[in-house]
Protein backbone atom coordinates (compact mmCIF):
# COMPACT_ATOMS: atom_id res chain seq x y z
CA UNK A 1 0.00 0.00 0.00
CA UNK A 2 1.24 3.51 -0.69
CA UNK A 3 1.91 5.89 1.96
CA UNK A 4 -0.19 9.42 1.89
CA UNK A 5 2.21 11.87 3.90
CA UNK A 6 -0.18 14.64 4.95
CA UNK A 7 2.23 17.79 6.46
CA UNK A 8 0.86 20.33 8.71
CA UNK A 9 2.44 23.67 7.20
CA UNK A 10 3.35 26.04 9.99
CA UNK A 11 6.36 25.37 12.35
CA UNK A 12 6.78 21.55 10.51
CA UNK A 13 7.60 22.74 6.80
CA UNK A 14 8.30 26.48 7.47
CA UNK A 15 7.34 29.10 9.38
CA UNK A 16 5.41 32.48 7.99
CA UNK A 17 6.85 35.49 10.02
CA UNK A 18 3.94 36.51 11.78
CA UNK A 19 2.98 37.61 7.64
CA UNK A 20 -0.46 35.56 8.04
CA UNK A 21 -0.94 36.62 11.46
CA UNK A 22 -1.21 40.59 10.75
CA UNK A 23 -2.55 40.15 7.43
CA UNK A 24 -5.65 38.20 9.86
CA UNK A 25 -6.05 41.00 12.32
CA UNK A 26 -6.19 43.71 9.44
CA UNK A 27 -8.87 41.61 7.83
CA UNK A 28 -10.95 41.28 11.51
CA UNK A 29 -10.80 45.30 12.14
CA UNK A 30 -11.80 45.82 8.41
CA UNK A 31 -14.67 43.25 8.13
CA UNK A 32 -16.35 43.51 11.95
CA UNK A 33 -15.23 47.29 12.52
CA UNK A 34 -14.12 46.04 15.44
CA UNK A 35 -10.56 46.56 16.93
CA UNK A 36 -8.09 43.65 17.71
CA UNK A 37 -7.79 42.69 21.42
CA UNK A 38 -7.19 39.36 21.70
CA UNK A 39 -4.66 37.10 20.83
CA UNK A 40 -5.55 33.37 20.51
CA UNK A 41 -3.24 30.77 20.17
CA UNK A 42 -3.03 30.01 16.61
CA UNK A 43 -0.48 26.67 16.47
CA UNK A 44 -2.20 23.44 15.51
CA UNK A 45 -5.52 24.75 15.70
CA UNK A 46 -8.08 25.20 12.13
CA UNK A 47 -8.62 28.53 10.89
CA UNK A 48 -12.48 27.85 11.56
CA UNK A 49 -11.85 26.96 15.23
CA UNK A 50 -9.71 30.48 15.59
CA UNK A 51 -12.44 32.49 13.81
CA UNK A 52 -14.99 31.30 16.22
CA UNK A 53 -12.89 31.93 19.03
CA UNK A 54 -11.86 35.28 17.68
CA UNK A 55 -15.19 36.69 17.10
CA UNK A 56 -16.52 35.22 20.67
CA UNK A 57 -13.79 37.08 22.56
CA UNK A 58 -14.91 40.19 20.98
CA UNK A 59 -18.28 40.08 20.58
CA UNK A 60 -18.88 39.74 16.93
CA UNK A 61 -22.11 37.89 16.15
CA UNK A 62 -22.78 39.56 12.64
CA UNK A 63 -19.92 38.17 10.38
CA UNK A 64 -19.80 35.03 8.80
CA UNK A 65 -16.41 33.05 8.58
CA UNK A 66 -16.85 33.03 5.04
CA UNK A 67 -17.12 36.89 4.79
CA UNK A 68 -13.97 36.90 6.50
CA UNK A 69 -11.36 34.40 5.17
CA UNK A 70 -12.47 36.43 2.01
CA UNK A 71 -10.87 39.33 2.81
CA UNK A 72 -7.87 37.62 4.57
CA UNK A 73 -7.50 36.08 1.71
CA UNK A 74 -7.19 39.54 -0.12
CA UNK A 75 -4.68 40.64 1.99
CA UNK A 76 -2.77 37.62 2.45
CA UNK A 77 -2.56 37.99 -1.37
CA UNK A 78 -1.07 41.05 -1.67
CA UNK A 79 1.60 40.46 1.06
CA UNK A 80 2.54 37.01 -0.05
CA UNK A 81 5.74 38.28 -0.93
CA UNK A 82 6.96 38.73 2.57
CA UNK A 83 6.73 34.55 3.58
CA UNK A 84 9.87 34.49 2.02
CA UNK A 85 11.44 38.03 3.80
CA UNK A 86 10.30 37.06 6.89
CA UNK A 87 9.89 33.34 7.12
CA UNK A 88 12.05 30.37 6.87
CA UNK A 89 11.75 27.04 5.80
CA UNK A 90 12.47 24.17 8.63
CA UNK A 91 15.80 22.88 8.29
CA UNK A 92 15.75 19.65 6.22
CA UNK A 93 12.75 19.87 4.82
CA UNK A 94 13.79 20.73 1.11
CA UNK A 95 15.88 17.76 1.05
CA UNK A 96 12.98 15.28 2.43
CA UNK A 97 10.42 16.53 0.11
CA UNK A 98 12.78 15.85 -2.66
CA UNK A 99 13.63 12.57 -1.56
CA UNK A 100 10.27 11.64 -1.03
CA UNK A 101 8.58 12.96 -4.00
CA UNK A 102 10.91 10.77 -6.32
CA UNK A 103 9.83 7.62 -4.31
CA UNK A 104 6.83 6.13 -6.27
CA UNK A 105 5.00 4.69 -3.21
CA UNK A 106 4.65 7.97 -1.83
CA UNK A 107 1.98 10.95 -2.63
CA UNK A 108 2.84 13.80 -0.63
CA UNK A 109 -0.49 16.73 0.40
CA UNK A 110 -1.33 19.15 3.06
CA UNK A 111 -2.93 18.96 6.28
CA UNK A 112 -3.31 22.24 7.98
CA UNK A 113 -5.41 24.46 9.66
CA UNK A 114 -4.79 27.25 7.26
CA UNK A 115 -7.50 28.17 4.68
CA UNK A 116 -6.49 26.43 1.21
CA UNK A 117 -5.49 29.89 -0.60
CA UNK A 118 -3.22 30.82 2.51
CA UNK A 119 -1.76 27.45 2.06
CA UNK A 120 -1.13 27.82 -1.53
CA UNK A 121 0.86 31.52 -1.01
CA UNK A 122 3.20 30.23 2.14
CA UNK A 123 4.06 26.70 0.03
CA UNK A 124 4.19 28.94 -2.88
CA UNK A 125 6.59 31.48 -1.11
CA UNK A 126 9.24 28.52 -0.66
CA UNK A 127 9.10 26.70 -4.38
CA UNK A 128 7.26 24.29 -2.79
CA UNK A 129 4.45 23.95 -4.77
CA UNK A 130 5.88 21.20 -7.05
CA UNK A 131 6.08 18.84 -4.07
CA UNK A 132 2.50 18.37 -3.22
CA UNK A 133 -0.92 17.25 -4.42
CA UNK A 134 -2.64 20.07 -2.60
CA UNK A 135 -5.96 18.49 -4.21
CA UNK A 136 -6.54 15.59 -1.35
CA UNK A 137 -5.22 18.19 1.16
CA UNK A 138 -7.37 18.73 4.59
CA UNK A 139 -7.37 22.41 5.46
CA UNK A 140 -9.27 24.89 7.89
CA UNK A 141 -11.98 25.66 6.17
CA UNK A 142 -13.06 21.61 5.84
CA UNK A 143 -14.19 21.81 9.61
CA UNK A 144 -13.07 23.32 13.05
CA UNK A 145 -11.94 19.93 14.46
CA UNK A 146 -8.13 18.87 13.02
CA UNK A 147 -9.12 15.17 12.93
CA UNK A 148 -11.91 16.06 10.32
CA UNK A 149 -8.94 17.49 8.01
CA UNK A 150 -7.04 14.19 8.21
CA UNK A 151 -10.30 12.36 7.45
CA UNK A 152 -11.12 14.69 4.77
CA UNK A 153 -7.42 14.19 2.84
CA UNK A 154 -7.50 10.29 3.72
CA UNK A 155 -11.33 10.45 1.62
CA UNK A 156 -9.91 13.00 -1.42
CA UNK A 157 -6.78 10.61 -1.89
CA UNK A 158 -8.91 7.68 -2.25
CA UNK A 159 -11.41 8.95 -4.46
CA UNK A 160 -8.65 10.82 -6.98
CA UNK A 161 -5.94 7.51 -7.04
CA UNK A 162 -8.39 4.57 -6.81
CA UNK A 163 -6.86 2.92 -4.31
CA UNK A 164 -6.13 3.41 -0.26
CA UNK A 165 -3.29 4.45 1.58
CA UNK A 166 -1.26 4.14 4.23
CA UNK A 167 -1.97 7.72 5.93
CA UNK A 168 1.30 8.94 7.69
CA UNK A 169 0.81 12.65 9.50
CA UNK A 170 3.81 15.35 10.18
CA UNK A 171 3.35 17.97 12.59
CA UNK A 172 4.72 20.01 15.34
CA UNK A 173 1.85 20.42 17.59
CA UNK A 174 -0.21 17.49 20.09
CA UNK A 175 -3.52 18.87 17.57
CA UNK A 176 -1.47 17.50 15.09
CA UNK A 177 -0.89 14.30 16.78
CA UNK A 178 -4.23 13.84 18.14
CA UNK A 179 -5.74 14.60 14.72
CA UNK A 180 -3.63 11.81 13.72
CA UNK A 181 -4.42 8.73 16.28
CA UNK A 182 -8.09 9.65 15.58
CA UNK A 183 -7.67 8.31 12.22
CA UNK A 184 -5.59 6.04 12.64
CA UNK A 185 -2.62 7.05 10.95
CA UNK A 186 0.70 7.17 11.89
CA UNK A 187 2.00 9.79 13.50
CA UNK A 188 5.51 11.51 12.97
CA UNK A 189 6.05 14.52 15.38
CA UNK A 190 8.95 17.03 14.86
CA UNK A 191 9.90 19.35 17.75
CA UNK A 192 10.78 22.24 15.74
CA UNK A 193 7.87 24.28 16.93
CA UNK A 194 6.77 25.34 20.64
CA UNK A 195 5.92 22.31 21.75
CA UNK A 196 8.54 20.42 23.55
CA UNK A 197 9.13 16.35 22.19
CA UNK A 198 8.65 14.72 25.23
CA UNK A 199 4.68 16.79 25.20
CA UNK A 200 4.97 15.59 21.56
CA UNK A 201 5.54 11.46 22.89
CA UNK A 202 3.30 11.84 25.62
CA UNK A 203 0.70 12.74 23.16
CA UNK A 204 1.67 9.55 21.49
CA UNK A 205 3.50 10.84 18.49
CA UNK A 206 4.91 6.91 16.83
CA UNK A 207 8.15 8.86 15.90
CA UNK A 208 9.71 12.38 17.21
CA UNK A 209 12.48 13.89 15.59
CA UNK A 210 14.17 16.73 16.59
CA UNK A 211 13.91 18.19 12.89
CA UNK A 212 14.24 16.99 9.15
CA UNK A 213 17.94 17.26 9.29
CA UNK A 214 18.71 13.68 9.42
CA UNK A 215 17.50 13.02 5.77
CA UNK A 216 17.87 9.42 6.84
CA UNK A 217 15.69 8.94 10.23
CA UNK A 218 12.81 11.47 8.67
CA UNK A 219 12.29 9.09 5.31
CA UNK A 220 12.17 5.93 7.45
CA UNK A 221 9.60 7.47 10.10
CA UNK A 222 7.52 8.56 7.50
CA UNK A 223 8.19 5.40 4.95
CA UNK A 224 8.15 2.59 7.83
MG1 LIG B 1 2.07 23.46 12.89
Amino acid sequence: MRRLVMWDIDYTLLRGGGVAARAWKAAFTEVTGVAWRETPIFGGRTDLDICDGVFAAHGVTDCTPERFFARYVEIVETVRHEFAEQGALMPGVREVLQHLGDRPDVVQTLVTGNVPAVAAAKVAAFGLTGSFDAEVGGYGTDDSVRATLVRRSMERARAKYGEPFRPVVIGDTVHDVTAALANDAAAIAVATGATPAAELAAAGAHVVLPDLTDLEAAVRALTD
